[in-house]
């Protein structure tokens, strides 16, 4: 569609089309909303390796994305200690994705320069208004994140572990990390040194000499594939979700789609795409201002339900953040020996208050006595998840 074009289907726009503008604008579309992703890196190929469990890749329809699969990955915590899920765990082809979110999207290459409520201005001097603006750009800085640098190596026939514990560092350093080992397909595996939640972030020189330190361990510092890019991560685990009266909704990662303990988000943004998109057409449907239209977006990511889901795995996050290699070691010790079901409840952002309650619940009475108290008390106090500068109930209203 031209500029002229866009306008007069007066579309809304999507600022950013990585996985949650597309997921979005697919979903807009099979509401017969139209809508455009404007992006600088439009047509740039995906490179990230996003894994998935099982489940979640059957209910989003992405089994033809799959790239490698593992019936019962692993979780290490010593050398004589280890446990074998039972929940499926797959890794997808970032391009296969990536054309699976596609299907008849109109992107516009393009930097956003301005985001308003129902206007959006360009690097190049455009100046788009539209019914609504959904804002998917990642948020530029946090004070917590899940950092992880990763190198592909070529090797055959190793075992997932979604996390090893195994390994006592040579530095001196008490920050924990722990190993990532998953199949790319069958000569490929990508060995990751994860800092599941560190406030300030973990920095890469620290990840970097456990990785080879790991991959030396592992014996694989020979089977380097040198032409892979090195991956790495950094997911903010603090973004601020609330709404922002006046503001475009944002959505995806720069919304709080990630899980504030895990860092995974993907499954999030799928599941939540749907109901925003209806929650956008149905304000359409009712001439709603842009205002009335953000903040339907917002609350059909952000029920009360979600917002108390998301209180209590930050709480969750708070506990991660207080403890050394042994006490993570303990913590997961203790979570994997759950229910799945409760495991499952956890790991789930979209899991009820009373699911993902019950589940720490139970992990509680798993943990050592040397534990518990933190488990309770957490860290810092989570913060209030309402309407920014107004209490939780205000924006309800
Ligand atoms: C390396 C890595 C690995 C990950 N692995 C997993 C995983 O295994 N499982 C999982 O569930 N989650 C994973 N995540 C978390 C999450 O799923 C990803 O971050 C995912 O890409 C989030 O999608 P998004 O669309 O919200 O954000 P992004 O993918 O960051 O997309 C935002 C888009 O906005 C665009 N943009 C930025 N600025 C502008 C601008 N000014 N104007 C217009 N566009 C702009 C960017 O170019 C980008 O395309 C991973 C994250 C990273 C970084």
């Amino acid at each position: 569609m031209t500029d002229a074009a866009l306008q007069r289907a007066s579309a809304g726009i999507i600022v950013g089309a990585g996985p949650a503008g597309r997921a979005l604008a697919s979903e807009l579309l099979r509401e017969g909303v139209a809508a455009v992703c404007v992006d600088p890196r439009a047509e740039a190929p995906w490179r990230t390796t996003w894994g998935l469990w099982d489940d979640e890749v059957t209910r989003h329809g992405l089994a033809g994305a799959v790239a490698a699969r593992s019936e019962g990955p692993r979780v290490r915590f010593a050398h004589d200690h280890e446990v074998t899920l039972t929940r499926g765990y797959s890794v997808l082809d970032p391009e296969r994705l990536r054309a699976r979110l596609s299907a008849g999207l109109t992107l516009v290459r393009a930097r956003a320069t301005e985001v308003g409520i129902d206007e959006v201005r360009l690097d190049d001097g455009r100046v788009w208004r539209a019914p609504f603006v959904i804002d998917t750009r990642a948020p530029r800085a946090t004070t917590c994140a899940q950092t992880a640098v990763g190198q592909v190596v070529r090797a055959r026939g190793l075992p997932s572990y979604l996390m090893d514990f195994s390994l006592d560092f040579d530095d001196q350093d008490p920050r924990p990390t722990f190993g990532y080992l998953v199949p790319l397909d069958d000569e490929r595996v990508l060995v990751e040194e994860t800092a599941l939640a560190a406030s300030p972030p973990m920095e890469d020189a620290l990840l970097r000499r456990r990785l080879a330190q790991r991959l030396r361990a592992l014996g694989l510092e020979a089977s380097v594939d040198a032409r892979a890019p090195l991956e790495h991560v950094r997911i903010p685990l603090d973004v601020d979700a609330r709404a922002i009266p006046g503001a475009a909704t944002r959505f995806g990662v720069g919304g709080g789609a990630v899980h504030p303990a895990t860092g995974y988000a993907l499954a999030r943004i799928l599941d939540d795409a749907p109901g925003v998109a209806r929650a956008i057409r149905r304000a359409l449907d009712e001439r709603r201002a842009p205002a009335q239209i953000a903040l339907a977006a917002w609350r059909a990511q952000w029920s009360g339900s979600r917002r108390a889901t998301r209180r209590l795995l930050e709480h969750g996050r708070e506990v991660l953040l207080a403890l050394d290699l042994e006490g993570l070691r303990s913590f997961f010790g203790a979570f994997f020996l759950l229910d799945p079901a409760r495991q499952r409840a956890f790991l789930t952002s979209t899991s009820s208050p009373l699911e993902v309650a019950g589940a720490m619940a139970s992990m509680w009475g798993e943990l050592p006595w040397s534990l518990r108290a933190r488990a309770l008390l957490g860290g810092r106090a989570p913060r209030p998840l309402g309407a920014r500068g107004r209490s939780a109930r205000a924006d309800l209203v």
